[in-house]
């Protein structure tokens, strides 16, 4: 393997031919596992991007790491890019003729579990960057009844990916993203520096990597807050056929304090229509439930939509109890008589239930098929006009898939992280277009799709809506500066201070390496 690489760094860079440390740069890799076998590595959920690395690290701590983001800025092209489990949807993971690092090679490391001091004990898990949050609730739970505060939908993330970006789900609307939930980093530098990070401690890196795409660092563990874990989710849905009466009554839900209100706030799209991917059959819970669209008002739309809730509980908790402070809740909101679905299940299975859909999909063909994915977050006073252009007009017919739309508080981000929301008031949606349809001939190109995205985005842009792209893609600069509007200068400031060269991430195509 060393041979290759050698053959790769005289063979190809002519400057570094000329550089007396090339010899240095291939031994620095010696004694790491490396392997060429990097097919998986050139590929992501997304389906739509393709690159072939120059090979795969499979590092087993930090140092690893390290000696591999060295041996790389010492030659005059070579990129690194993190790999957490490959859920991008448009290649932010890859490093097309450079070293991708399979960050779950390091996904058993130190798992510990402590007290902070001075912020009231709370308590936390030190984790690898390379973990899925699966595993991450697995442990917590079995050892120490415990879990952390915010997720994802799905599981199947690395802690390093989501942090990296953001990591929203129903509790975000309390707690903030995975990103607000961390107290302290590891962090390997593109200048191959390990540091560690916090609040208080090497602050600005910090904030940088949190949310920062993968641009400044390598995040190798990661200490997330934690709280008691409940025994059960009392889940629930709700219909509504308008968008008003939804928005209204899910931004109410988000306003209440802990303990006041819902543990989970979620909410959907979907059509107005027995299709069994878009239509009424995805929204009941329960394989005994059934959607009963004579309930409908006879002048409900081309789509619906759906509030998702869940109250944790223990064992403990008297059933009569819990009924009434469900009851309460439930009895304010404005949804259509009758059509309501609810069960109870254990919180595991909650924090897991999208494992089901995977397995599911995965049976249908649709799990590995492309997924020209859309995600944004659209700040309230666009949300309506967004409604009525965009859900009721362009994908009036469902994405093949959950259409996402809840309200987020910005109040909940902290705007000394990397990662950009909308401003302009304090609630604003994310919205998530989850295609799963098949790939040709049995569905359509996904270039089909993605033009049908580009659509929507331009239209944010032409109606002068405050958006920003959750899990930005873009193909040229002008466009990430752009999307970092008055942050753009201290994104920039921030790479020449921790990635000098712009080794890595080069996926997220923000900046070209310096040779
Ligand atoms: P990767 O795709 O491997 O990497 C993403 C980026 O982070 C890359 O630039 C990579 O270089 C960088 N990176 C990876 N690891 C590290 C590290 N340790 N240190 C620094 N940089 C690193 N997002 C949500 O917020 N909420 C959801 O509910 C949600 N559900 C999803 C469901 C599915 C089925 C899928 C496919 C995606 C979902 N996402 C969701 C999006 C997801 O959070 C991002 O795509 C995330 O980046 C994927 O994590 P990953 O571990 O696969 O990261």
């Amino acid at each position: 393997m060393i041979a290759y690489l050698e053959h790769f760094v005289h063979g190809n860079d002519a400057e570094s031919r000329q550089d007396d440390t090339d010899g240095d740069v291939v031994s620095s890799l010696d004694g790491l596992e490396i392997t060429t076998a990097t097919a998986s590595a050139g590929k992501d959920f997304g389906g739509t991007k393709f690159s072939k690395p120059l090979a795969v690290v499979r590092p087993s701590s930090a140092v690893d790491i390290a000696r591999a983001v060295r041996a790389a800025a010492a030659t005059a092209n070579l990129t690194v890019a993190a790999r957490g489990n490959g859920h991008s949807i448009n290649g932010q993971a890859m490093a097309h003729r450079g070293l991708v690092l399979d960050m779950r090679a390091m996904e058993n490391h130190c798992f510990r579990f402590g007290a902070e001091n001075g912020s009231g004990g709370l308590r936390y898990v030190d984790v690898p960057g390379g973990a899925l949050w699966e595993d991450v609730l697995k442990r917590c739970v079995s050892q120490f009844g415990l879990a952390p505060r915010s997720w994802t939908d799905y599981l199947g993330l690395t802690v390093g990916g989501t942090l990296s970006n953001g990591g929203v789900s129903g509790q975000a609307f309390r707690y903030g993203p995975q990103t607000a939930n961390v107290t302290e980093m590891e962090v390997v530098t593109g200048r191959g520096e390990t540091v560690i990070c916090s609040e208080k401690q090497n602050s600005e890196l910090f904030f940088a990597a949190l949310g920062g795409l993968g641009q400044f660092g390598i995040i190798t563990r990661a200490r997330v807050l934690l709280q008691q874990a409940p025994d059960m989710v009392r889940w629930i849905r709700v219909v509504y056929s308008e968008f008003e009466a939804y928005t209204r009554d899910a931004e109410w839900l988000v306003s209440l304090r802990e303990g006041e209100g819902f543990d989970y706030v979620e909410g959907f799209v979907f059509v107005n229509s027995d299709d069994p991917c878009n239509g009424w059959p995805t929204v009941p819970i329960h394989p005994n439930q059934r959607f009963d669209p004579v309930r409908l008002p006879s002048n409900a739309g081309p789509v619906l939509y759906c509030l998702e809730l869940a109250l944790h509980y223990r064992h403990s908790h008297h059933p009569s109890t819990l009924d009434m402070e469900v009851e309460k809740l439930v009895g304010r909101l404005r949804f259509v008589e009758g059509v309501k679905f609810e069960v109870d299940v254990s919180y595991m299975e909650f924090l897991l239930r999208v494992k089901r859909v995977e397995e599911e999909a995965k049976v249908k063909g649709i799990w590995d098929a492309p997924h020209p994915w859309l995600n944004m977050f659209i700040s309230k006073s666009n949300i309506a006009e967004f409604d009525r252009e965009v859900f009721k007009k362009i994908i009036r017919n469902g994405v093949g898939g959950p259409i996402l739309v809840y309200p987020l508080l910005r109040s909940k981000w902290d705007s000394r992280h990397s990662v950009m929301v909308p401003e302009s008031s304090n609630i604003f949606y994310i919205v998530a277009l989850l295609r799963f349809v098949p790939a040709p001939p049995k569905g359509p190109h996904a270039e089909i799709l993605v033009a049908q995205n580009n659509a929507i985005i331009q239209l944010c842009y032409n109606r002068g809506f405050d958006f920003k792209l959750y899990l930005p893609h873009y193909n040229s600069q002008e466009n990430w500066m752009r999307h970092f509007g008055d942050k753009w200068t201290r994104f920039i400031d921030r790479k020449a201070n921790f990635d000098p060269l712009a080794l890595l991430a080069p996926g997220q195509k923000i900046f070209s390496r310096i040779p």
